[in-house]
């Protein structure tokens, strides 16, 4: 290889993003390494090198006129032309041999190498029909030494640069043992047939959890984890669809003021998991987008934030401005989560979509729509103050449900709503606890909560003293009180007036 070609191609090489970044390195030896590339072979057929030879004195006849009319003749007709016809039909007309001026000349027989023509669709593909430099090139890793080299050379030499910005390689995938999967051993998994027993979502869903930066180990187990965490994602998205089955944005749809810390919270953490998800999809982390998609949805939404709401939205007035509030929170979180998935899990994705509010008349897919970064992705929405408040009043939360649990198991109590908790905890996590505008009772899913001053968090669970409302199952000494409606809590005999 000429000493500049190479020389050029090293630097090109510098210019490119290589995905994993141990990669330039690879490339970088290989090409430094590399011998001269024989870019004929002697086949019967393949894309031709169209040159000709006088027949008298065997000078080639080559050049841009030539070509062109060649290519022009294999357009117009067909590409055997090159060998189905004979030179008198190939040449331009009175074309004569420069050296000595016969009109007489034979074809090339080789033909050019396959990896020519691979190493050559950068241009023919791309910056015929697409655009130049490619945005990204994406093979496994024996491509260093193959497409990725031939087409960063034919670049290089025709176009003083590389086609393309990007380039991703990934591993392969092996058995369960890490062993290769080969036909004659056995070890294959098709999968088209996982697609069948878990569908494309899930299998999507797998090669995004996987580092695919490193082979990886296809099993069982790992796919029917991932079809478990799909499971919850789903059921997250079902929870927020079916919540707003009387919410119609363009009328219910609550200011930002109207939020209580609780909504604030959700949509703090959701927007921080958008804005990761975001960022990892940039820089093609994949499996950092799924363990943030299934962390929001199994942790902050479903375990925290819907286990608290669902008394709101099941007990709280319909059209209450906190009912509505937390129906304008769900509605954005779901708004943005379903575009967040839409390029892993795109069924999905589109079916609940087109069951959002306000989903469906504004865009028929969510394909036209953006992909939530910026304000989209719910970036005002970010607080880290109220977050840390939070983190506290969680603290408080778990050592709560801890005793309630215990409680239950040794039949103090049934259900949690039976409880009254009487809570001893240090003053700095009273002040937080006290500083949100929340009830701490309903954050903690309990029906009377006492404070007490003290050196550490503990909770004491007794059996509350009043009685059970029909409603909201919250235990209230106002139970029976209202002669009209002797079965519901105060609150409740509010919220049906
Ligand atoms: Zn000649
Ligand atoms: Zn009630």
């Amino acid at each position: 290889m000429p000493r500049s070609l190479r020389k050029e191609a090293e630097a090109a090489i510098r210019e490119v993003n290589w995905i994993p970044n141990w990669a330039i390195n690879r490339i970088l030896g290989m090409v430094e390494v590399r011998p001269d590339w024989c870019i004929s072979r002697q086949r019967s057929w393949g894309v031709p090198i169209t040159v000709f030879y006088c027949e008298n004195c065997k000078e080639p006849k080559a050049d841009q006129e030539i070509f062109n009319h060649v290519a022009d003749l294999m357009e117009s007709t067909e590409v055997d032309v090159w060998f189905t016809e004979p030179v008198e039909k190939l040449l331009p007309a009175n074309v004569k041999c420069s050296h000595c001026g016969s009109a007489k000349f034979k074809k090339e027989r080789d033909i050019l190498d396959v990896w020519f023509d691979s190493g050559v669709s950068h241009a023919a593909v791309a910056e015929k029909r697409l655009w130049w430099p490619a945005d990204l090139y994406l093979e496994g890793s024996d491509q260093h030494r193959g497409w990725f080299q031939t087409s960063l050379l034919t670049s290089v030499a025709t176009r003083k640069k590389a086609p393309f910005k990007t380039v991703l390689t990934h591993g392969f995938v092996n058995d369960d043992a890490g062993k290769k999967m080969s036909k004659s051993k056995g070890n294959v998994t098709s999968p088209m047939d996982v697609m069948k027993v878990h569908g494309a979502e899930i299998l999507r869903l797998w090669v995004v959890l996987e580092d695919y930066r490193n082979d990886v180990s296809f099993s069982k187990e790992s796919i029917e984890r991932v079809s478990e965490s799909y499971r919850k994602i789903r059921n997250t998205i079902r929870f927020i669809l079916a919540n707003l089955y009387d919410f119609d944005p363009d009328k219910d749809r609550t200011p930002d003021t109207a939020f209580g810390d609780l909504d604030k919270w959700a949509l703090s953490r959701s927007a921080k998991a958008f804005e990761r998800i975001g960022k990892a999809f940039d820089l093609y982390e994949f499996h950092t987008v799924y363990h943030q998609l299934v962390n929001l949805c199994t942790v902050d939404l479903s375990s925290v934030y819907f286990d608290i709401l669902k008394d709101r939205l099941y007990t709280a007035p319909k059209h209450s401005i906190e009912r509505r509030a937390s129906q304008t929170a769900l509605w954005l979180i779901g708004d943005a989560l379903i575009r967040a998935m839409a390029p892993i899990m795109s069924f999905t994705s589109e079916e609940a979509w087109s069951y959002l509010p306000g989903g469906k008349p504004r865009n028929e897919s969510v394909f036209f729509v953006d992909f939530p970064v910026g304000e989209k992705g719910l970036k005002k929405y970010q607080d880290d103050n109220l977050e840390n408040r939070f983190e506290t009043i969680w603290q408080i939360r778990t050592v709560v449900l801890k005793s309630l649990e215990e409680a239950r198991n040794v039949k103090k109590i049934g259900h949690p709503r039976e409880a009254k908790v009487t809570l001893t905890m240090d003053n700095n996590s009273a002040e937080v606890l006290g500083s949100t505008k929340e009830k701490p009772s309903r954050l903690f899913l309990v029906s009377e909560l006492e404070i007490k001053p003290g050196v550490e968090i503990i909770a004491e669970i007794e059996k509350s003293t009043g009685e059970k409302c029909a409603r909201c199952w919250v235990f209230s000494k106002d139970v029976g009180k209202n002669k009209e409606h002797p079965d519901l809590c105060k609150r409740c005999q509010e919220a049906i007036k």
